[in-house]
């Protein structure tokens, strides 16, 4: 999945959500609430696993109008006030860095990324501003950030997402101006679920996974910040939950990330037992060797999503058979100029190198919507999500795929590993058609994403011009659906497991199997091992996730035969909603 994009330079740049974590003050008794002993919550379930933990939630941020009533500067202690707020949103930066700096890949993009948004001139020149004209810091930081809000909320779109991101930065600033400790998660004493409203990813990014055993949040979708991130760090997790917010700090829950569900105050033993019972399943997990097939030898390649060179040398250290997916666009949100085609090579090289002699598909950029690259100069749209993104970022510039193509045909020699290479966003035959011709020139094998649904519905036509296809369920559910993938209220809409998405896979798979040539799934949809199944008896070859999904997912599917896999996906394929689409999985597969 990924729409994962921690680009953020100044705020006229259109970046993905870092979404606002917004505390919801702590609920002291069970006893005044509607919900009780033994009720179970149902959200929409990310990572597989269970846990049993005491809830810990994310500190209070103090409402900026609190903080806010102080009387106007005196002109001479303007000065100071000023450089109290340029400090302490140099602190605010600078920590963020330096956990950017303690973190690895993705995590580590997230809060270096965010940094760089504490720092943005725009809006530290209009907190200083209202300083130089008497305001005090607290209320000129709020003021500042408040005129960008109202900005961006007028704008709408993508930049209305980026609300989130100075809200965050906001409450940061404000509680460094207050002495107070940065809002974030506490470190708690013993390990605990952590539930929230929704996560900061500077927040997510930094959680140690022997205290936070679990994420439950209120907001959220399946290909959230908050998802991405509990996936990388292997803890289970569930999105979307109504009704969690009522759940007290300190009461005992009972997360499956499998189903989807957080039980409140459950049956101890019972509790214990299931979390035993999912450790058994984990730790059979961690004997899983590969290559992917089912018990009964039906072979499926189990690859991995990587971004980056330390990726991918990390995801050797996994079963993972190759790299279904290398998001080449991650490489370079923070650039302003184009990299040279020396500068791509040497990056392309490293991942070729990591996987070789193995398979490695590479994906050309993926540019804009909610991962604009500022050397692209993406045109002002009203729904970039719709807009010049993908493959269409070469219609005004030709150029951009040529050198790229001629970068990864440079790392194939170098590392005599010849990669795959696709293009993203393709919706007719034409693209396909001019971009297989464009790869081969370059002595490489050609393939196509499929995430827009007309694809999906002419892979048969599209199969003509390329060797393979790669379905991305993560913008497939979003166009199938016209659910934004980052709404956290459409989250049960973008849901994978939505029948009509999986209707375009199976016809996708079936395209494929007709002519004999491979169709993959490279969504997070790989990354959900009974939806893995599921994928399988629609006909997929291959299945791509994030490295920490691989031993899931290929446990799952050793334990399954393909005659299960196929009546599963009959099952699914069935059912009017992605709840019965589970329900009638779980039934076949299980
Ligand atoms: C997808 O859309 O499923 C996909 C793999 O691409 P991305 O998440 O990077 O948009
Ligand atoms: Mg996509």
């Amino acid at each position: 999945m990924c729409c994962f994009t921690p680009v953020c330079v100044d705020l006229s740049t259109i970046c993905c959500n870092l979404v606002h974590m917004t505390s919801s003050p702590a609920v002291q008794s069970l006893a005044a609430l509607s919900i009780g002993a033994g009720t179970v919550l149902s959200g929409v379930p990310v990572v597989a696993g269970v846990q049993y933990a005491p809830v810990i939630r994310p500190g209070r941020v103090p409402a900026p109008d609190e903080l806010s009533a102080e009387p106007d500067i005196a002109e001479a202690d303007r000065a100071a006030e000023a450089s109290r707020f340029t400090a302490a949103a140099a602190a605010v930066a600078q920590r963020l860095r330096d956990r950017a700096g303690h973190a690895t890949g993705v995590a580590s993009e997230v809060l270096a990324a965010t940094a760089m948004l504490a720092q943005d001139r725009a809006w530290l020149g209009a907190a200083e501003k209202g300083i130089a004209q008497g305001a005090p810091a607290v209320r000129a930081t709020t003021a500042a950030a408040a005129q960008f809000v109202d900005l961006f909320t007028q704008m709408g779109g993508l930049m209305a997402e980026r609300v989130t991101d100075l809200l965050d930065i906001r409450d940061r600033v404000v509680a460094e101006l207050n002495g107070l400790p940065e809002p974030g998660v506490p470190v708690p004493d013993v390990p605990s679920i952590l539930c929230a409203e929704d996560l900061a990813p500077a927040d997510t990014a930094g959680l140690d996974p022997t205290l936070i055993l679990g994420l439950a949040t209120t907001l959220g979708g399946p290909t959230s910040h908050t998802a991405i991130i509990a996936r990388q760090l292997g803890i289970p997790c569930v999105v979307a939950i109504a009704g969690l917010s009522e759940v007290p700090v300190g009461a005992m829950v009972l997360v499956d990330g499998t189903r989807g569900t957080v039980t409140v105050s459950p049956d101890p033993a019972e509790a214990t037992a299931a979390v035993e019972e999912a450790a058994r399943v984990t730790a059979a997990m961690a004997n899983w060797t590969g290559p992917g097939a089912t018990a009964d030898g039906h072979k499926v390649a189990i690859l991995a999503n990587v971004q980056d060179g330390a990726a991918a040398r990390a995801a050797t250290e996994t079963p993972a058979e190759g790299v279904g997916l290398f998001r080449t666009e991650l490489c370079f949100l923070s650039r302003d100029t184009e990299p040279s085609v020396d500068e791509q090579a040497d990056i392309y090289s490293e991942v070729l190198q990591a996987f070789s002699g193995r398979k490695v598909v590479i994906r050309t950029l993926d540019a804009g919507s909610d991962k604009p690259l500022k050397f692209v100069g993406h045109p002002d749209e009203a729904n970039p999500a719709l807009g010049v993104r993908g493959i269409r970022i070469t219609i005004g510039n030709p150029g951009l795929m040529e050198r790229q193509l001629a970068a990864i045909a440079k790392a194939a020699e170098r590392t005599g590993n010849s990669p795959w290479v696709m293009a993203p966003m393709v919706a007719t035959a034409e693209e396909a058609k001019i971009f297989a011709a464009q790869v081969r020139a370059h002595g490489l094998t050609p393939g196509v994403m499929i995430e827009v649904p007309a694809a999906a519905l002419l892979a048969d036509r599209i199969l003509e011009h390329v060797d393979f296809l790669s379905i991305g369920t993560n913008d497939l559910a979003q166009y199938t659906m016209a659910a934004d993938r980052m709404s956290a209220d459409l989250a049960a809409l973008t849901d994978p497991w939505q029948p009509g998405v999986l209707a375009l896979v199976a016809m996708a798979a079936r395209a494929g199997a007709a002519v004999g040539k491979p169709v993959g799934v490279c969504g997070e949809a790989a990354a959900d091992p009974l939806l893995a199944c599921v994928l399988t008896g629609l006909g997929v070859t291959s299945l791509s996730a994030a490295a920490a999904a691989v031993n899931a997912v290929g446990t799952k599917l050793a334990s399954v035969t393909l005659t299960q896999c196929r009546d599963a996906a009959d099952a699914v394929l069935a059912t009017a909603s992605a709840a019965e689409a589970r329900t009638a999985a779980l039934k076949a597969l299980e």
